[in-house]
């Protein structure tokens, strides 16, 4: 592997020219990595509902052509001046969020909210320089989220990179950099039920059954899915849910369905729709006295959370999350053990899984609404 360190490398990547046009494999050239910095071997990586967002450019400053991508494995190819915590060979998994350790957010035990490394959807970038660390006969292609990893190579900051066990299969784990995570630790990290308590999980799309997951774990004894689409229901069983609602079968608000299913309200809810209605039935379904909600959904820009100020008097607790307050570095190791040692079935959220050269069809899947996740190898 060392013999291409500080040389550029040449290789395969799928190109974003235009908003919503198919993904274009094109080789690219690769720079070495500069300060802070570290160039990865992707062997597996997946698609995100982000990724399509951003790639139609419906809502957002249109950046382009651009190199999408930010679940994913791979391996250290090298490592640019001043990394001294990952080198050539290192297991990992590169995040879209990042954790430089020395800001205020990232010495607060509290936050994980990166000052240097948040996520920053506009940057198509590197920080070191400005510049970009992928080309084509010269010319810059943009980065996303800091990952880019729909690559053969990518570049990225030290602090945006994750080093997990040298045992665990990338072809499973690759999914938990992204929204598995932010969904087990909305449950485990934020709405800790505890163990016997009722959970409602609003959205069962891979976010909320992550977080069903981290109520099944967090031995939750009733889990109330709550989703518009009835098709979800059966698939949800497996991720511990016991009780579904469509609110669509009611002409009473859901929130007033969960209080009479569970004498005046669930323990706790993880909304994970990014609807602001589901946020909203979200808070007022959870139990007085106790009842903590915490909202993971993006909603849309101008949408405003209305309730009535007497719901908090009440003793309910309204909380968000930013990828389930997991610290990239320090904590998704550890999330990558709870697979290895079977607490977490991470199997179930992978539906699909296509050759890189195929990359397209994972589009096609998720604009479909079929499925969770759909691995995208890339070496065959
Ligand atoms: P998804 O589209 O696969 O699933 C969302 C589900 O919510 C769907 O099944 C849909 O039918 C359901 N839904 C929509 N409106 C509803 C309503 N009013 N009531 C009940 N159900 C409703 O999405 P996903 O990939 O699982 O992501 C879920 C949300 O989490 C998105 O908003 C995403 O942007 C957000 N997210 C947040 C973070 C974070 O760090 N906070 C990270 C990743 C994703
Ligand atoms: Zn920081």
């Amino acid at each position: 592997m060392s013999s291409t360190k500080g040389q550029v490398i040449r290789c395969k990547a799928a190109v974003a020219w235009e908003a919503g046009k198919p993904l274009v494999i094109e080789e690219v050239e690769v720079a070495p990595p500069q300060e802070n910095e570290v160039r990865i071997k992707i062997l597996f990586t997946s698609l995100c509902h982000t990724d399509v967002y951003f790639w139609e450019a419906k809502g957002q400053t249109p950046m382009f052509p651009r190199i999408y991508g930010h679940e994913a494995g791979g391996i250290v190819e090298s490592v640019g001046p001043g990394v001294t915590d990952l080198a050539p060979g290192d297991k990992v998994l590169p995040v879209f969020t990042g954790e430089c350790r020395e800001c205020r957010h990232c010495k607060s035990e509290e936050s994980n909210m990166c000052d240097l490394l948040r996520i920053n959807t506009d940057r198509g970038v590197m920080l070191a320089d400005g510049k970009s660390r992928f080309t084509i006969d010269g010319n810059p292609i943009y980065h996303f989220l800091g990952t880019s990893t729909f690559s053969e190579y990518t570049v990225c900051h030290v602090g945006s990179v994750a080093k997990i066990n040298p045992d665990a299969p990338l072809d499973k784990v690759c999914v938990l950099s992204c929204g598995i995570s932010t969904g087990l630790g909305a449950t485990l990290n934020v709405a800790k039920p505890k163990k016997g308590q009722s959970v409602a999980i609003f959205g069962l799309g891979a976010v909320g059954l992550a977080a069903a997951e981290g109520a099944r774990l967090s031995g939750a004894s009733k889990i109330i899915g709550v989703d518009l689409n009835t098709s979800r229901f059966e698939q949800a069983k497996n991720f511990g849910c016991t009780d579904f609602v469509n609110p669509k079968d009611h002409d009473k608000p859901v929130q007033q369905v969960i209080a009479e299913m569970t004498g005046g309200g669930v323990d706790r809810s993880v909304e994970c729709t990014g609807s602001v209605q589901a946020m909203i039935s979200a808070f007022e379904c959870v139990h007085d006295g106790w009842g903590v909600a915490v909202l993971v959904g993006v909603p849309n820009k101008d949408d405003a959370f209305k309730t009535h100020p007497v719901n908090f008097l009440n003793e309910r607790t309204l909380k968000g999350t930013f990828f389930g307050n997991y610290k990239p570095r320090t904590d998704l190791p550890s999330v990558v053990e709870k697979y290895m040692n079977k607490e977490l079935e991470v199997e179930k959220f992978i539906t699909h899984s296509v050759p890189f050269s195929e990359i397209n069809k994972a589009f096609e899947i998720m604009l479909r609404g079929e499925g969770l996740r759909c691995i995208i190898r890339m070496e065959d």
